[in-house]
């Protein structure tokens, strides 16, 4: 039997752990890239150690684990990307001075681990990487599956504010953490692994009430021509508010925005686990309903990808069953 309990304590702590790397790496950018002499490099050094630290926590805390990560050690093994490795080990050596390279390596291979019906995590070690980038938001998301369904997620939000006044561009410098248990409800904590977690639930709106979304920064990951479409026979003229990464599903659960939409700008594009297992379940535990385009739930049973699956629409009930409605009204959930 799965400890959830347990599990997710330590998700917590290393999706906590995590994030303090990646902020850092993310306020040394400039540093970063001139050592590696490489634009993107920060995501990369960043993206690493963030996973080696997720996979040294798990196997601390749990023992051995199977977890499915987005990273490879291979390219980091190459020679010509020392530079780039030692980086990644001097980022780790913050939190664990005693590990060396091949234990960070070590690390980062834990997350070589492949899908299994009886139970796996799954790691996006920094999702949204255009949004760390450009010194906005992004996530540490970590997820445990069983058989079809998420029933354990942490979801650190390094930039993102547990004071919903201050806006989402805006970066936070404790940043905030989302944690959820399958059927147990789902809570909000400043980022660290030392603050309570206070529960956060949502409830339908009012039907005069404006419905508020969120959307992708970058116009190639969801359809903004669609999203006008079906906020129109909704009858919300509001901008959708954008930002990077799984913080989106925070943010409807949180109750800042109503509905995060992810319209399909490809037929062929199939959703990563990792991109959506801790958000959605961090979702669905605040209440909302989470679906793919055509309303049906999301299935992490078919390995890496939600190949059964099309979009994302994540709503309160009430906002869902419309956005559902007007989707298919509109010819958008086509197979
Ligand atoms: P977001 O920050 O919401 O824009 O999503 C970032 C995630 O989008 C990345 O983790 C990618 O895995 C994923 N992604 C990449 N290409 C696409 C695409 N064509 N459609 C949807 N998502 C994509
Ligand atoms: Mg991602």
């Amino acid at each position: 039997m799965h400890d959830h309990t347990r599990y997710l304590a330590a998700a917590h702590k290393a999706v906590a752990q995590a994030a303090i790397v990646c902020d850092r790496v993310q306020a040394d950018l400039e540093r970063v890239r001139s050592i590696t002499k490489d634009d993107r490099s920060p995501v990369t050094v960043a993206d690493f150690a963030s996973q080696a630290i997720v996979g040294r926590i798990l196997t601390e805390e749990l023992g051995e684990v199977r977890l499915v990560a987005e990273e490879d050690s291979a390219a980091l093994r190459e020679p010509e990307r020392a530079a780039h490795l030692e980086a990644v080990v001097r980022a780790v050596r913050h939190l664990y001075p005693e590990m060396t390279t091949d234990d960070v390596l070590a690390a980062i291979d834990v997350g070589n681990g492949e899908p299994d019906h009886a139970g796996v995590w799954t790691l996006d070690p920094i999702d949204g990487t255009k949004g760390f980038l450009r010194g906005q938001q992004y996530a540490v998301s970590l997820g445990f599956i069983e058989g079809a369904h998420p029933t354990v997620g942490a979801l650190a939000c390094p930039n993102l504010s547990v004071d919903q006044t201050v806006p989402v561009a805006e970066a936070d410098a404790a940043g905030s953490i989302y944690l959820a248990i399958k059927g147990q409800g789902c809570s909000e904590a400043q980022g660290g692994t030392d603050a309570g977690a206070k529960p956060i639930r949502r409830t339908d709106l009012d039907a005069d009430h404006a419905v508020r979304v969120c959307a992708s920064v970058e116009k190639a990951h969801s359809s903004v021509s669609d999203t006008d479409r079906v906020l129109e026979i909704l009858g919300n003229p509001g901008e959708p508010v954008r930002l990077d990464s799984q913080a989106k599903y925070a943010v409807v659960a949180r109750g800042q925005a109503d509905a995060y939409l992810r319209l399909p700008t490809r037929k062929d594009y199939v959703e990563r686990i990792w991109d959506h297992a801790a958000g959605s379940l961090v979702a669905t535990e605040s209440g909302c309903a989470v679906s793919d385009v055509r309303g049906s739930p999301l299935d992490f049973s078919q390995g890496k990808g939600l190949e059964q699956n099309a979009g994302i629409v994540c709503a309160t009930p009430d906002v869902h069953a419309r956005m559902i409605e007007a989707i298919r009204e509109l010819g958008l959930a086509k197979a």
